[in-house]
């Protein structure tokens, strides 16, 4: 099977997996309400593969593969990357950027760590042909991954092993003929309810001796046996769409894994008990030079959504040419520009390595994405309650509102400078969906987390810094001519 539609990734669902919500097991999660927006949002990404309109962008041929998304292709030439980026984009505007974990997302990751078969060679030829064959199965199956990187937040002064209960972080407890046996917790794991498989790399890269039980890369099914995956609270409304733009159709779920003597087949282990090797895999395989290229695809989408949102709110006050508003939106421009000129230079920027003939766009372009993203949404964000005000918290309980008795005088005490009440307060219940409701403050969260923990994040950077040496030669010359 390659390229699925929606009704076939809905049917791949339909597979035994142990998803529990508020304390009570999920018997079919594609029939459960509250996953309901988030699998539908997935499952027209996968229709809009077949879309005529977009079918060239999102749909390529693979030389290894076949007929396969376009997020798997390893990109070799600035077309590759150029195409991939629209296709990221397609995607992304199908659901206003709101969808962070979107199948493209670990579909590129999966590209990038097949591209680099060499580092995984290794340490094992057959970990390497499991990475590059798993690849090509995730593509020609066109699977939905995610992905779990963190152990839960112990107590940080310990390693892992040196915890009160060792075992609460997941670990290799066994070891035979057919795989490794695995057992522990791994978080968050955003859409794993509704994903087909997931694959795990421990994170961050700062293992120590002694804790090799925990350095594994690996993929499983989510139906495997003895993996539990426990759900936060829905932040999905329920109502009409016109009252929750967003919230009723975009809350993607995250969760916890929970793994009880999962057998990982050999077949599917990656990295085995190998500290110094999954310490070096982030950085070493480049798998954010092509990660961050959709990531940042996708804020971009949803940067210039929210400023076309505070602009319109603007318009409905008459206020959107007074300079102090105009200051404001010029602010919200500059963070859009930022961000979409990372991926756009990054690919101006782009180098081949080498080794595997990938032409891998510009790291420290797309760290300023990494590194920016987490500051200028929530700054956007602000902007919407900044210009929404106090009409954020008059919007009526309903739109059906406005056919009520009391439509009339809703009508007039919402009408906006040359719009009606109707569109004034559809404008604001999409405000208040993204900077008052629970859906609005994990999306704050989510930008200001996804890209790891901000200190490591921004050490990372510093340590990895391409042109550091440029910069310093050029301060020593001068130095030295002076
Ligand atoms: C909505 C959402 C979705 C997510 N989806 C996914 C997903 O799909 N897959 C996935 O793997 N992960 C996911 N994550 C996890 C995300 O990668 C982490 O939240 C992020 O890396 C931060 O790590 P943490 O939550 O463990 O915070 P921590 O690293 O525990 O940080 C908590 C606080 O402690 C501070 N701190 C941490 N370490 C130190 C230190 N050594 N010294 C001093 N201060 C310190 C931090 O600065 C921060 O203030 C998601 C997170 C969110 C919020």
């Amino acid at each position: 099977m390659a390229v699925r539609n929606g009704q076939q990734f809905l049917a791949g669902l339909r597979d035994g997996r142990e998803v529990w919500y508020d304390g009570k097991r999920v018997d079919d999660v594609t029939t459960f309400a509250e996953f309901n927006a988030a699998i539908h949002s997935i499952a027209a990404l996968y229709d809009l593969q077949h879309d005529p309109r977009h079918r060239e962008v999102l749909v390529t041929e693979i030389p290894e593969i076949g007929l396969a998304g376009r997020a798997f292709e390893i990109p070799r030439t600035l077309d590759h990357l150029r195409l991939k980026r629209e296709a990221y984009m397609i995607w992304a505007r199908a659901n206003c950027g709101m969808v962070g974990r979107s199948p493209d997302f670990l579909n590129v990751m999966l590209a990038a760590l097949a591209a680099k078969r060499g580092f995984f060679a290794e340490a094992s030829p057959a970990g390497a042909d499991a990475m590059v064959n798993y690849w090509k199965h995730v593509a020609k199956n066109d699977l939905f991954l995610t992905h779990a990187l963190l152990d839960p937040q112990l107590d940080k002064g310990k390693l892992r092993h040196q915890q009160s209960d060792p075992g609460i972080c997941l670990r290799v407890v066994d070891e035979n003929a057919d795989g490794l046996v695995l057992s522990g917790i791994k978080r968050i794991a955003t859409a794993a309810p509704y994903a087909d498989e997931l694959l795990v790399w421990p994170f961050p890269p700062t293992f120590q001796a002694g804790e090799e039980a925990y350095a594994n890369v690996f993929a499983v099914p989510m139906n495997s046996k003895g993996l539990k995956t426990i759900c936060r609270v829905s932040y999905a409304n329920h109502g009409q769409r016109r009252d929750f733009p967003l919230s009723s159709r975009f809350d993607e779920m995250d969760a916890t894994v929970v793994f009880d003597n999962v057998l990982v087949p050999w077949d599917r282990v990656f990295v085995n008990q190998n500290v110094p090797l999954l310490n070096r895999m982030y950085r070493e395989t480049r798998m954010r030079e092509l990660t961050a290229h959709q990531t940042n695809a996708r804020l971009e989408v949803k940067l210039g959504f929210v400023y076309a949102l505070v602009q319109r709110l603007a318009e409905a006050q008459g206020l959107a040419s007074r300079p102090e508003i105009m200051e404001m939106l010029g602010e919200a421009v500059v963070r859009i520009e930022m961000i979409r000129n990372t991926t756009h230079s990054a690919e101006l920027q782009a180098t081949l390595d080498p080794e595997n003939g990938v032409l891998y766009p510009d790291l420290p372009a797309l760290q300023v994405g990494r590194a920016y993203g987490p500051l200028v949404y929530p700054d956007l964000v602000q902007m919407v309650r900044r210009m929404g005000g106090g009409a954020l918290v008059q919007v009526p309980v309903s739109m059906d509102e406005f056919d009520s008795p009391v439509g009339a005088d809703i009508e007039r005490a919402l009408r906006g400078a040359e719009m009606s009440g109707v569109a004034k307060t559809q404008l604001l219940k999409l405000g208040w969906d993204i900077c008052g409701s629970e859906f609005g403050a994990r999306h704050e969260l989510y930008e200001q987390n996804y890209a790891g923990e901000r200190s490591a994040l921004m050490a990372g950077i510093q340590r990895e810094y391409a042109r550091k040496g440029e910069w310093l030669d050029y301060l020593d010359n001068f130095l030295a001519a002076l």
